[in-house]
């Protein structure tokens, strides 16, 4: 079986759609096909500032979505990144390999902190890329299955899994992105040019999974569309509408050219009010579910040990032989 290994944030407690849509809904899927390893990134989560109990929390709040989402932890792996040292201890590695430049190219990293202003951007911020190339290559995986906003840092660990293996001989698994193409990038509901994100301008483009179902309707109801009235989809020109064809599309199942047949001569408002109780019919139980698993805090922390248990027997693996391979001496 081929592995797989994905990561999401703690940090904002609800995941949002994007996140949904684009990462974790495939990950529910290649639990079934692929030996696949599932972690909260709380590690990646204080390159920004953190509240500590809010943290805490959060990374329950993370693991339950996950579980409520569909993972199995009878057939996946699923663990808290920080419960791994491995992570911290093959970063530092990867950091020393990585040229300063090639860092400072990656356009997420500018994005956020153009949008934190320089003096309140950590250099954890700056690397966290590089500490996602330990995440990946530790796990020795084939596939990383993430949304478009992830493509060039998956480009860069293959650069330096290749970089590794020249110098120091075959240690690492080439990785690819997995990206489907539909789902690839949900836009915010306001401004379709922009992805999804928790730290969108407004909140009210962002879709919130555990928020009342209520207030998400109310968000698609309120989307913006175009002037024109046509229900087409067509990216280009018509981003709100196709975004909102995309989303409705993957929800239920429906092809884009079933819905637009569908929607035929119809107003935006009827495709609204018909996505939004598409919406509240996923949001729903997916809060319950994600709320059962919060009321039992025990039986969670469990499956996360246990999580943490199979994935350091794999990372110890690789960080033993990368120290050997760089030459550390053994501790006796
Ligand atoms: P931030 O904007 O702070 O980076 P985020 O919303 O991207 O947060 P992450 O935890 O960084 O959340 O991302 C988790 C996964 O969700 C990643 O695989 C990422 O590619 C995917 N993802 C995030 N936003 C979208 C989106 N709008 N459309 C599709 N996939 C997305
Ligand atoms: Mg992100």
């Amino acid at each position: 079986r081929p592995r797989v290994l994905s990561g999401i944030q703690p940090t904002a407690g609800s995941f949002h759609l994007g996140n949904y849509l684009g990462a974790v809904r495939q990950w529910v899927a290649l639990q079934e096909s692929h030996d696949a390893f599932y972690m909260v990134v709380d590690l990646h989560a204080i390159t920004v500032p953190q509240d500590p109990a809010e943290l805490r929390s959060n990374t329950r709040i993370a693991a339950a979505q996950l579980l409520a989402a569909g993972l199995d932890p009878e057939r996946c792996t699923l663990f808290i990144q920080s419960h791994v040292p491995e992570h911290a201890q093959l970063g530092w590695v990867m950091n020393c390999l990585t040229g300063f430049g090639e860092a400072s190219r990656m356009t997420q990293f500018k994005d956020k902190s153009a949008k934190q202003g320089a003096d309140r951007t950590s250099v954890g911020l700056f690397t966290y890329p590089i500490l996602q190339i330990a995440d990946i290559l530790l796990y020795q995986a084939h596939q990383v299955p993430v949304g478009e906003d992830q493509r060039q840092h998956i480009e860069l660990t293959r650069d330096l899994a290749e970089r590794f293996n020249s110098r120091y001989g075959d240690t690492f698994t080439m990785p690819a992105p997995y990206i489907l193409k539909e789902t690839a990038k949900i836009y915010d509901l306001q401004d379709p040019s922009a992805k999804m994100s928790k730290s969108a301008a407004s909140p009210k483009g962002l879709i919130n999974l555990l928020d009342e179902p209520k207030v998400s309707a109310k968000k698609v109801k309120s989307a913006v569309t175009d002037t024109d009235t046509v229900i087409r989809y067509d990216a280009e020109n018509k981003p709100g509408v196709s975004n909102l064809l995309t989303i409705y599309s993957t929800l239920t199942g429906l092809s884009i050219p079933e819905l637009e047949q569908k929607y035929e001569g119809k107003m935006y408002g009827a495709l609204k009010t018909d996505l939004a109780e598409v919406m509240v019919d996923f949001v729903t139980p997916f809060r319950d579910r994600t709320q059962e698993y919060l009321d039992d805090p025990e039986t969670l922390d469990a499956i996360l040990a246990k999580g943490a248990e199979k994935a350091r027997a794999v990372a110890a693996e690789t960080l033993a032989t990368t120290y050997d391979r760089l030459g550390f001496l053994p501790a006796k």
